[in-house]
């Protein structure tokens, strides 16, 4: 595809797969990982990572609507694809004709199931043991689940899984509460289905997927850590794998009293030089960026003004030329602005950041 815009993030598919590799290298050999590619693959290109993630070693892939399974199947990925959020019930006939797997939360939604004679659905059961999201809390109505897919010859039992709260976290209590709840749940099943799984990144980094054979990995496949607490405990050292750039396209020197950007509210000083960057809210670069710092030729500059729909202005050591490189998220002649940092910044959490750069911004592999 040709882009005609001179703002673009890279996303870095060796990277991944080298997460991949590396995570499935920490696992007992028989553990089976799905790799999390919801939202766009976290907004780095769901098919691409999906691609990318099966070919390091994954054996599925999770997502979080059917919608989005479906536009994978589109694309020709036929590995195992697990919708781990609620689907509606009169949309299992899609799911099964597509050979997806959905998860059951309850066991009213299973009463509500429109699907063909002849097909089979793939079932995962979600157990809420205190994530307070989805899922069934007790082993009486994780039975009555499983005894509702067992009368039925159009179910495909196939896996049990839970999701942690706090597995990113110093404190372990709280987590240790939750895997014991699910081994509870889990040991009260008579017969387990093949997929049994509660680990997410964290869990699959700290405690091996915490004792089941799949975990689903995500935000670590991505080369992101969890959270910054376990970042230097973690078996080792992620490869981030996306990046943003853009290039000035415009350069002006000031006068003493100029103003930039909506609201007058910059004032440069006498001989400042300004560079106009092709990037704004419109593509997630939005308005609490102001300040933030930006890489131009290895050394930090600031953005400076309110930062508009579709352009930022930044403040220049000296006069560069138009074209030149712009680096927001990622390394630049050893310089790095991670996405810890833009997080940090906004007052939240790396997952948000990927995700909140826009479809506007074409993403471009190497
Ligand atoms: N499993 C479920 C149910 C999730 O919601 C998520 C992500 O939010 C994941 C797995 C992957 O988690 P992480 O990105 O922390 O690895």
């Amino acid at each position: 595809m040709d882009y005609y815009r001179d703002t673009w993030a890279e996303v870095d598919l060796d990277a991944i797969k080298w997460n991949v590799r590396q995570t499935i290298a920490c696992l007992d050999a028989s553990m089976t990982l799905f790799a999390a590619v919801k939202a766009n693959a976290y907004g780095h290109g769901d098919v691409q990572v999906a691609n990318a993630a099966l070919e390091a070693g994954a054996e599925g892939l999770a997502v979080a609507f059917l919608d989005e399974a479906l536009s994978l199947r589109k694309a020709g990925i036929t590995a195992p694809i697990l919708v781990l959020g609620a689907s509606r019930p009169e949309n299992a006939g899609i799911a099964a004709e597509h050979n997806i797997s959905l998860t059951v939360h309850d066991n009213e939604w299973l009463k509500h199931v429109q699907i063909e004679r002849d097909q089979t659905l793939r079932i995962h059961i979600k157990c809420d043991t205190g994530m307070g999201r989805l899922g069934v809390k007790t082993a009486a109505e994780l039975q009555s689940v499983i005894d509702e897919l067992n009368g039925s010859p159009s179910y495909l039992f196939e896996g049990v899984f839970t999701h942690f709260a706090t597995a990113d976290e110093i404190d372990t209590s709280y987590f240790e509460q939750q895997l014991s709840a699910f081994q509870l749940l889990v040991s009260s099943m008579s017969e387990k289905p093949p997929y049994i799984h509660c680990a997410n990144s964290a869990a699959s980094l700290r405690f091996q997927g915490g004792g089941f054979n799949t975990v689903r990995l995500g935000i670590s496949m991505y080369g992101l850590t969890p959270s910054p607490e376990i970042q230097s405990i973690l078996p080792f050292e992620l490869k981030p794998s996306f990046s943003l750039r853009t290039k000035l396209v415009h350069v002006k020197r000031m006068n003493e009293g100029d103003k930039v950007s909506y609201g007058a509210a910059y004032r440069a000083s006498e001989g400042e030089w300004i560079g106009t960057l092709p990037i704004g809210y419109a593509d997630g670069w939005i308005r609490k960026l102001t300040g933030q710092e930006v890489l131009i030729d290895g050394k930090r500059v600031p953005i400076v003004g309110r930062i508009c729909m579709d352009q930022c202005m930044i403040r220049l050591p000296y006069e560069y030329s138009v074209g030149t490189e712009v680096t927001l998220i990622g390394s630049q002649e050893g310089q790095v602005i991670t996405m810890d940092e833009i997080a940090a910044k906004l007052e939240t959490i790396n997952y948000e950041i990927p995700c909140l750069i826009t479809a506007r911004v074409p993403r471009i592999y190497k």
